[in-house]
């Protein structure tokens, strides 16, 4: 089945059709999927509050099937995750957000995007070579680690040790982390004490899901004191209205990312609105 998403596209969403079937297929033609160049990154604007002045952008993953349409990541990367092909997939995303950042940092200098925020998979993480790869990545394209913010979740970092090494060796390398879906695992705020980083994204349920009622509220207000104790910076997700915006604002958030102030869009898009100042 088409589903209307979250983007301007329509998704393809296992979930409505014949679960274990299609999985499977999936995950067959998924592997097959960079060879045969069906993977693209967009990107979305990370604003401060309350300008909506862009800071950065997350890049966000893309499969276009050749006859299913667009997959959404949220069904295929955990599949990938699953088989294991995301650790050859993530490399891949990696590679192409450094080399984009790259380009951007020396065509635009201190104008370029900000920060661009990538995405690394539990199953990256832990593995025994990922730091060494993010380096070799860093000086073949010659992308300025300080660029750079590395987005993992909770429960990436809880599943397995070597994934909590790997964060704490890229953060004494001069990289900054990210704590991605802040809220939704099953973790306690103690978790920030074991695990340093650098950045919480609090997750878009507490802001504009379904959980975004006076608990998200309450939630959303105690985490920018307990970020700013720790000297984090936070970044309100899904931010869909002036009304959310306004109460983030507010309630201390400088950073906000949502369909507000951007949609994922391809490069040339971001690049578009650099050269252009009364967008920017
Ligand atoms: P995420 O990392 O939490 O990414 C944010 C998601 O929220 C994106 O969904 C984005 O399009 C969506 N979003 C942004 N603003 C709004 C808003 O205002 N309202 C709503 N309802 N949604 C908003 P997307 O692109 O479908 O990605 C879904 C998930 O797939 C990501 O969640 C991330 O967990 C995963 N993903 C995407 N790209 C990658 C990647 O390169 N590597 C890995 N490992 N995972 C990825
Ligand atoms: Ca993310
Ligand atoms: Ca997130
Ligand atoms: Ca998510």
């Amino acid at each position: 089945a088409k589903a209307a998403g979250g983007d301007r596209w329509q998704w393809f969403d296992a979930a409505l059709d014949d679960q274990a079937g299609e999985a499977a297929r999936l995950t067959d033609d998924l592997a097959q999927a960079l060879l045969r160049d069906e993977l693209f990154l967009l990107y979305q604007p990370i604003v401060e509050l309350p300008s909506g002045r862009r800071t950065g952008v997350e890049v966000l993953l893309r499969w276009r099937h050749p006859e299913l349409g667009l997959v959404a990541p949220d069904v295929f990367v955990p599949l990938a995750e699953r088989s294991g092909v995301i650790v050859e997939i993530g490399r891949w995303v990696l590679e192409n957000a450094c080399r984009q950042a790259a380009v951007w940092q020396h065509r635009h200098g201190e104008r370029a995007p900000g920060k661009v925020s990538i995405n690394v998979s539990a199953r990256q993480l832990a593995e025994p070579g990922f730091v060494a790869e993010v380096e070799d990545i860093l000086s073949r394209t010659g992308v300025d680690r300080t660029r750079l913010l590395l987005e993992v979740t909770e429960t990436a970092v809880l599943e397995a040790g070597a994934a909590l090494e790997a964060v704490r060796e890229l953060r004494e390398r001069g990289l900054r982390v990210a704590l991605d879906d802040f809220g939704t695992g099953q973790s306690s705020l103690s978790l920030l004490l074991t695990v340093p980083v650098d950045v919480l994204k609090v997750d878009k349920s507490f802001v504009s899901g379904a959980a975004a009622d006076q608990a998200g509220a309450v939630i959303v207000e105690h985490l920018i004191g307990f970020t700013n104790g720790l000297r984090m910076e936070a970044v309100a997700e899904g931010v869909e209205t002036e009304d959310q915006a306004r109460r983030l604002h507010a309630a201390g958030y400088s950073l906000a990312q949502g369909y507000l102030f951007g949609r994922p869009v391809p490069a040339a898009e971001i690049e578009a609105a650099l050269l252009d100042p009364a967008a920017a």
